[in-house]
């Protein structure tokens, strides 16, 4: 395993930022992609400190954050390495990434950036190196954090970064968040998730898939519609990543089982032990029967 300081092994790593909209598929995206031999999938890393740590929430792998095998180890590095206390790093988070609202302060800062937002940067960059650092030979850290602020604080980094741009069609996400869920921590689901009316998604949505595009101008961006990585994951991965190996091949082939290591947080789809990508024929239904405004907002976006 590479550690810190002795060889620039984990400079070669590159971030691979699933960005965009909830319920696009990103959970599934990032396990899929982590399957990869020399890749790793964090799940929603931006959320490692506040529901990982602080609030100790399970692990893809059964255990609780701070007990588990992987995390446990990440967190004793960082705290070593980083200048914000755990409580001082999720005010500065919460500060300028906390809601669409903060994102001119956010601007203001990517270009003028105040002490505190320096130390976050450089606090988060120091995440990833403690999880390349583990990950030994790792190439790829899948990041399915999605909020689109995020690639600005990516872009500040040392390392390259590949923003997966995740489009699901506006009327597929409204119906998926129509949907409510009671709380089950152990299945990944924190908290009772209430449905969304449709107009709030719609502005969501359309705000995702902007500043998605705007914040990744002069980074590598590809677009990835989750209704053709369900129809085949084997052909939407072949096209970004040319060499895969064959045993990997053979699994997006047969699509799946693809297992879950130590996923952070995200979509409760990342507790069960196997994953495969299932088709699902409902979206293409509903497309004719959606209104006006969800049509022309998936001819911009989609
Ligand atoms: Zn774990």
């Amino acid at each position: 395993m590479a550690g810190f300081g002795n060889s620039d092994d984990y400079m070669k790593g590159e971030i691979i930022f699933i960005a965009g909209e909830g319920r696009s598929g990103s959970t599934l995206f990032d396990i899929v992609l982590g399957a990869q031999e020399n890749a790793f999938s964090c799940g929603e890393l931006q959320n490692f400190t506040k529901k990982g740590l602080v609030n100790e929430e399970f692990c893809s792998c059964g255990q609780r954050v701070p007990q588990c095998s992987f995390w446990s180890e990440v967190s004793a590095r960082w705290s070593r390495e980083r200048t914000l206390s755990l409580e001082e790093y999720n005010l500065a988070w919460l500060r300028y990434f906390g809601s669409y609202k903060r994102v001119f302060g956010l601007l203001k800062n990517a270009i003028l950036p105040s002490k505190q937002f320096s130390d976050l940067v450089n606090d988060t960059e120091k995440l990833y190196d403690a999880i390349f650092a583990l990950r030994g030979n790792d190439l790829y850290l899948i990041d399915s954090s999605k909020l689109p602020l995020r690639i600005l604080l990516l872009k500040k980094m040392k390392y390259k970064v590949r923003v997966m741009h995740t489009v699901r069609q506006l009327h597929g996400v409204i119906l998926s968040r129509s949907k409510s869920f009671n709380k089950n921590p152990k299945k990944g689901i924190e908290h009772d998730i209430h449905p969304v009316k449709p107009v709030k998604t719609m502005i969501s949505w359309s705000l995702s898939n902007m500043l998605t595009i705007l914040f990744s101008i002069g980074l590598n961006r590809n677009k990835v519609r989750y209704e053709e990585l369900i129809e085949s994951p084997y052909l939407i991965i072949e096209k970004q990543f040319p060499h895969l190996d064959s045993q990997y091949k053979k699994v997006l082939q047969s699509r799946g089982p693809f297992r879950p290591l130590h996923v952070v947080a995200g979509n409760r789809l990342r507790m069960q032990e196997t994953i495969y990508v299932e088709q699902n024929g409902s979206s293409n239904q509903n497309a004719a029967q959606s209104a006006f405004i969800v049509k022309v907002l998936n001819s911009i976006f989609y």
